[in-house]
């Protein structure tokens, strides 16, 4: 063959080649479905508070470490049929970990807030009623303030619990970036409400209220839309 016959066949190799990836012999092949637009699921990180070695506030033979489990294995229930959202939970059974250790399991499962399930004890059993607390380190304009009122004001209305509000105080939760609020739900000491945190259908009425609350604030902070809904 002379070059010229070379540089022909080469030429009709190069336009065979472009007619096949243009799909000119691939007609009847099925035109690829454009990917599905999905919105992407928000994940919320929901703490236990205590477990393991440390049970928290101790009330008879009631451990604070396990109403708290019971109530976050509700919370995290209800966030995974919500749509749009799934839960994080830092521990799932009895173990010991260390608070750092949860924040940074939190951060590393890519949630976008941080909420620490806790059940509050004190000496006089006429104390009762729900807190949030937020680190006192956090300027007025974090959105863990807005978390904090959000949440508060859902687990009032859910439960029908004293308002004690939103309070500040030294906290781990000064070690993460994320929004990230401690709920007190109740009072395990107090003569009423310590039998109430113990009863499933009243746990799943504070479950509703804490997701309630979140879902109020991810709302307000556009990270969830008015469309997404239980
Ligand atoms: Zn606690």
């Amino acid at each position: 063959m002379n070059r010229r016959a070379v540089f022909l066949l080469i030429l009709i190799a190069a336009i065979i080649g472009a007619l096949g990836l243009a799909g000119v012999f691939n007609k009847h092949q099925p035109a690829p479905t454009p990917p599905k637009v999905e919105t992407p699921t928000i994940t919320i990180a929901i703490d236990p508070g205590h477990g393991g070695h440390d049970p928290g506030g101790v009330v008879g033979n009631v451990l604070e470490k396990d109403v708290n489990l019971a109530i976050a294995e509700k919370l995290a229930t209800l966030i995974d049929k919500h749509s749009g959202l799934k839960s994080f939970l830092t521990r799932s059974s009895d173990v010991t970990v260390k608070n750092l250790d949860r924040l940074k399991s939190a951060e590393e499962a890519g949630a976008i807030l941080y909420l620490s399930v806790h059940t509050n004890s004190y000496s006089d059993p006429h104390v009762h009623g729900t807190e949030v607390l937020v680190d006192d380190t956090r300027p007025k304009n974090d959105p863990s303030w807005l978390l904090a009122e959000s949440v508060q004001k859902a687990l009032v209305v859910a439960t029908g619990t004293r308002d004690r509000g939103v309070k500040s105080q030294s906290l781990y939760l000064e070690h993460t970036r994320l929004p990230a609020v401690s709920v007190e739900v109740g009072f395990l000491t107090a003569a009423d409400e310590g039998a109430k945190l113990l009863d499933p259908t009243y746990q799943d009425k504070i479950a509703h209220g804490l997701l309630n609350g979140i879902v109020t604030y991810l709302k307000e902070t556009g990270a969830l839309s008015n469309s997404d809904n239980e």
